[in-house]
């Protein structure tokens, strides 16, 4: 694998950068928020529940990549104002997902992380833009993407420039049909041995199923993950999007108190 900057050739250990004032990689990541932006109302409700649950990124995303096109596709711009309007509020910075090159500067203006989503992990011209900005880029490992490709869109982020990845395991498509997606948790240790790069989990997308979030988010902490990324809704019925793997705040609480156990055991086992 010829990984020049993602791989361990240069940077022997573990790498952490400071994300406004949390450093990913060395401090537990947990980003919460809807699947969609809705409304500003509905941002700014699920912002405080979440915060107050124990998140400390806020997720929500304004550019939805949906299967179909008849389904709702996201605010756009709005959606990014509403976003960043919510975590100002209340003090969380925030992520959200870019589909093409265009948007990418103009997000900039919005967001503190940039997300590159499942479905556009091998977008090459966006992988560069998105290594022109000077904002962390959330990348997301493909559906059907071997941990080499995942790495390798990484390694086309940081060539020019940006050395700000954070890898995000969010499960990918095998012969199982019970679970929406495969959570590979094995690329997740993978990943720590083959990269310096911060990594997280999506157990939302990478199950689908609520009651199955909370083994998972635990599971990826042991595998050796920063945190996760997790979709909370108030009303998962009511959901534009993903109200079926939604969890609820109080859900989402009581996994991030676990979470929060967990990852300070996982301190005093291993030397980090
Ligand atoms: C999302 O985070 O809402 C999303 C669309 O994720 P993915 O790209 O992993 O499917
Ligand atoms: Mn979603």
């Amino acid at each position: 694998m010829m990984l020049k900057l993602a791989g361990k050739t240069n940077v022997k250990s573990k790498s952490a950068f400071p994300v406004c004032d949390m450093m990913v990689g060395s401090d537990m990541l947990l980003i919460a928020g809807p699947c969609s932006v809705e409304s500003e109302e509905q941002i700014f409700a699920i912002a405080e529940q979440v915060k107050s649950g124990g998140a400390n990124m806020l997720r929500g995303g304004a550019y939805k990549p949906r299967t179909s096109p008849y389904s709702f596709q996201g605010l756009g711009r709005k959606g990014l104002e509403f976003l960043k309007a919510a975590g100002k509020k209340v003090g969380m910075p925030v992520v959200s997902e870019v589909v093409d090159t265009r948007a990418v500067f103009l997000a900039c203006e919005d967001v503190d992380v940039i997300q590159i989503g499942a479905r556009n992990m091998q977008n090459y011209e966006l992988l560069k833009e998105a290594g022109r900005t000077d904002k962390p880029i959330l990348l997301k490992r493909g559906l059907h993407a071997s941990i080499e490709e995942w790495l390798n869109c990484a390694e086309y982020i940081m060539n020019e420039g940006n050395e700000r990845v954070i890898l995000c395991e969010r499960g990918i498509r095998t012969m199982e049909t019970y679970t929406r997606n495969t959570l590979d948790l094995s690329a997740v240790a993978a990943v720590r041995e083959l990269s310096h790069l911060p990594v997280i989990t999506d157990p939302s997308h990478g199950t689908g199923r609520p009651s199955l979030i909370g083994p998972m988010c635990l599971s990826s902490i042991m595998a050796g993950s920063d945190g996760c990324i997790l979709e909370v809704h108030y009303a998962p019925e009511l959901a534009l999007s993903d109200g079926d793997q939604a969890l609820l705040p109080e859900q989402f609480a009581a996994i991030a108190s676990q979470m929060k156990k967990l990852w300070m055991f996982r301190q005093s086992l291993v030397e980090e």
